[in-house]
């Protein structure tokens, strides 16, 4: 029997999270394996640290960190898997919306060999189109500009080994995109489709800005073909500004423009190439952000409370 640990982060999920709690109960003891339920409240500010609590009191196998704020998902599950313990770890979120039957399915095929068993997306119920569209996209323009093969319609739901939870523990990375950093750390990996169920209660904790945040990081962290496209740019632009101050001089030489006209429309030129400079600066700024948290180096988590662990 080996000893699996299940990682749920937590943020303002008070309606779901002793539903959520009696059915991966449910499941993981139908397995018959040996299992810890490790939840992270990520700074929650409704009643979910209080009911999490509970849930360790009645239940010996559930386990709560807390963190001092809200620092974010994928902080949340890094925090889990540095503090689990089992011969296999699986990160699943809290609103079940991907199903808790698909991880002894999961645990079969770490039987079988596999360090990363990985959940993929085939249907995604009750999402809204908006969500649909720009998670497609976003994650087919990541795969065109990465050279790491992340598989697409993945999210975090997912399996690991105790070899590749150490791994990803040791990598020192603030602006952690999990799904990347296991993808890059390789090993034999193996996906499992599922559909995605609609979230019975309460509304999605992942706003617009957590949303761009992640999506950013991502792209941040494995491709700097936005830093190439800079250079593509300058080249372009500077051969088309060429093309445009012969032309604007030609017409002006052969009297079809006045010098007024000519001014005008380099004016023109002139504010979009600003507009495509300052397009390039925050470009830049978001890897140089990123560059300063690393060099910073403070904790990407602060734990405030740890209930139901040994030491
Ligand atoms: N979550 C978190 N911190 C956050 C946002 C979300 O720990 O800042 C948790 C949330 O409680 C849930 C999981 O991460 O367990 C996924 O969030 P959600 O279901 O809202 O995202 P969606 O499924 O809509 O992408
Ligand atoms: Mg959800």
């Amino acid at each position: 029997m080996s000893l699996i640990s299940i990682v749920v982060p937590v943020f303002n999920e008070e309606g779901l999270i002793e539903w959520s709690h009696d059915r991966l109960k449910e499941t993981m003891d139908k397995t018959g394996e040996d299992y810890e339920l490790i939840f992270v409240n990520d700074g929650s500010r409704d009643n979910s640290p209080e009911l999490l609590r509970g849930i360790c009191a009645r239940d010996p196998r559930s386990k709560l960190i807390s963190f001092s704020r809200n620092f974010g998902h994928q902080c949340a599950i890094s925090a889990g898997m540095a503090e689990s313990r089992g011969d296999a770890v699986v990160v699943i979120d809290a609103d079940l919306q991907d199903p808790p039957e698909v991880i002894p399915v999961m645990i079969e095929k770490w039987r079988e060999g596999y360090d990363v068993v990985y959940g993929k997306r085939g249907k995604r119920k009750g999402e809204t189109a908006f969500k649909l569209l720009t998670a497609k996209v976003f994650y087919r323009v990541l795969d065109s500009l990465t050279t790491v093969d992340i598989p697409v319609d993945t999210g975090d739901f997912r399996l690991l080994s105790r070899q590749v939870c150490d791994v990803m523990n040791s990598l020192p990375e603030h602006n952690r995109y999990i799904r990347g950093l296991v993808s890059w750390v390789g090993f034999r990996q193996a996906a499992v489709e599922y559909v995605r169920e609609e979230r019975t209660v309460g509304e999605t904790k992942y706003t617009l800005k957590k949303m761009l945040r992640l999506a950013g990081d991502g792209i941040a962290s494995f491709s700097y073909k936005p830093l190439a496209f800079a250079t593509g740019l300058g080249i372009f632009t500077l051969f088309m500004s060429c093309v445009y101050l012969l032309v604007t001089l030609m017409l002006h030489l052969t009297g079809v423009w006045t010098a007024v006209n000519a001014l005008y429309y380099i004016g023109g030129f002139v504010l979009a190439a600003l507009g495509l400079v300052m397009l390039m600066l925050g470009i830049i700024g978001q890897y140089l952000s990123r560059v300063l948290d690393e060099a910073r180096g403070r904790p990407y988590y602060i734990v405030a409370e740890r209930v139901g662990f040994d030491d």
